[in-house]
């Protein structure tokens, strides 16, 4: 998790290295060949590791980047780093390249290889199944929650940090009081045609400032505005948790203590809801079912009634290229696809209907799926976690249930962006997304 404080796998690695009477080293990098590496993740995450320096130092604790430029320059260095260490400790996270990652190393090192499980406010170790839905497992994290949902006890380090010259790197560390990021990311072997996005600078600091704002501005207008697109009613917290810059329970303890001052436990509630429910569900989704990125995940019922309607006449049919480029024949899905592409996030309620959609234009649901969970990859700046791949199983079936039988959709729920504009007030969205398409 990239946060210097308020993290369970460095507060215990620390409690180790007091025990031993050794240096706690955290060990960053930055690989350029990992899935989607693009300006706009290499940014997000050197400016997250500037605040990583920032504060390890204030705490005492020593601090090394990797930045490699290239894939050949990347290779290998965990196993050097490994090889000199007497314990390593590592985030448990469920998806994405760090599952297997952690197996990998974990069957490499020859000290003891720790994974500490902090990423889905309380410990997926808890639901060792997966879950039907948000009922089966609503009642589980509100059993536990008050025995996880505490203030972390932040050991302080016994030995002094070591200086760059005793730690003796295998590589030239990222000295962030210099480092010009633009330039960083300009040097590595990545996309460059996803560009970082400038109002959502990554970090801890950039982290708990939106969580101020949005317990000082927005959590009470939260439950009864959230669904509407040009409200900004909700936290935009979503990257910063996915990169662990800051942590749910951190979130979630904020939120009560704001209700808690105020009297207010039930205007704070929905907001809990997806923080702990929605999201503990995806994590427990993304931990208990091997298949959570691909189409094969879906229920058996989903799976057999998209399967009955798929020689459903579409009108138009359009490719991923189509889609990538916001050239599809709805107005609506291209302003959330214009969203995603220049800002790296979309609304919630545009991202239902922008995972939906799809359905309509291309024949085969597997192709549908493949191709929002290589745009939402690709684009968003909190995808490749696993609300990614829970939410759009969602939209073909998983933690919901069967609906009256439609075209196309068959029994899976159907929306429309016919609905969407009766619903939502999305004038002022849409004028906005025609601005989004200059920023292509
Ligand atoms: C097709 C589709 C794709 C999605 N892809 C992603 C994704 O890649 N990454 C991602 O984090 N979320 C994803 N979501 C879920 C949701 O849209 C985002 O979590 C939310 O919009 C983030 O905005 P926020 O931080 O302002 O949320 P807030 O409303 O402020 O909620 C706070 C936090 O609760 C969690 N949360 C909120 N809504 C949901 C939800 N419906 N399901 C699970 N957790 C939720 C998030 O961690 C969020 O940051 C997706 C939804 C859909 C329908």
């Amino acid at each position: 998790m990239r946060r210097p404080s308020d993290n369970a796998a460095l507060a215990y690695a620390l409690e180790r290295a007091n025990e031993l009477g050794l240096p706690c080293v955290v060990y960053e990098s930055l690989r350029p060949d990992y899935p989607f590496a693009s300006d706009r993740f290499h940014t997000f995450v050197l400016e997250g590791a500037r605040d990583m320096a920032t504060g390890l130092e204030a705490r005492g604790v020593t601090h090394a980047f990797f930045l490699p430029k290239t894939r050949d320059e990347a290779r290998g260095m965990v196993a050097k780093m490994m090889a000199r260490a007497a314990m390593v400790v590592s985030d448990d996270y469920p998806t994405f390249i760090i599952a297997a990652h952690n197996a990998h190393s974990a069957a490499r090192a020859a000290c003891a290889y720790i994974v500490v499980d902090d990423c889905a406010g309380v410990p997926m170790a808890l639901f060792p199944k997966e879950e039907y839905g948000a009922r089966t497992i609503r009642p589980k994290i509100h059993k536990v929650k008050d025995a996880w949902l505490l203030p972390l006890h932040e050991p302080k380090p016994k030995i002094d940090p070591l200086t760059p010259k005793r730690l003796a790197l295998p590589f030239d560390g990222v000295d962030f009081e210099k480092a010009d990021v633009a330039k960083l990311v300009a040097a590595c072997e990545i996309d460059h045609t996803v560009q970082a996005v400038a109002e959502l600078p990554g970090g801890a600091v950039a982290a708990n400032k939106r969580l101020d704002a949005f317990l000082a501005h927005k959590l009470t207008g939260y439950a009864v505005d959230r669904n509407e697109p040009t409200r900004d009613a909700t936290s935009h917290l979503s990257p910063y948790l996915h990169f662990g810059m800051v942590s749910a329970r951190r979130v979630a303890l904020a939120a009560r203590a704001w209700a808690d001052e105020r009297n207010a436990a039930d205007v704070a509630e929905p907001f809990l809801e997806q923080l702990l429910v929605r999201r503990g569900l995806a994590y427990n989704f993304a931990a208990r079912n091997p298949r959570h990125t691909t189409y094969d995940a879906i229920p058996a019922w989903a799976k057999a009634t998209l399967d009955e309607h798929r020689r459903d006449p579409r009108e138009v049919t359009v490719t991923l290229a189509q889609l990538t480029d916001a050239r599809s024949p709805d107005e609506v899905w291209n302003a959330a696809q214009l969203e995603l592409r220049t800002r790296g996030v979309v609304h919630n309620y545009m991202r239902m209907l922008w995972g939906k959609l799809p359905l309509t234009w291309m024949k085969e649901p597997r192709d549908v799926f493949d191709a929002l969970v290589h745009l939402n990859d690709r684009f968003a700046l909190d995808g490749r976690d696993p609300n990614t791949y829970a939410s759009i199983a969602w939209c073909f079936g998983i933690h919901d249930r069967p609906w009256p039988e439609r075209a196309i959709f068959g029994k899976i729920r159907c929306m429309t962006s016919r609905s969407a504009r009766s619903k939502l007030d999305l004038v002022g969205y849409l004028a906005e997304a025609r601005s989004w398409r200059d920023d292509l």
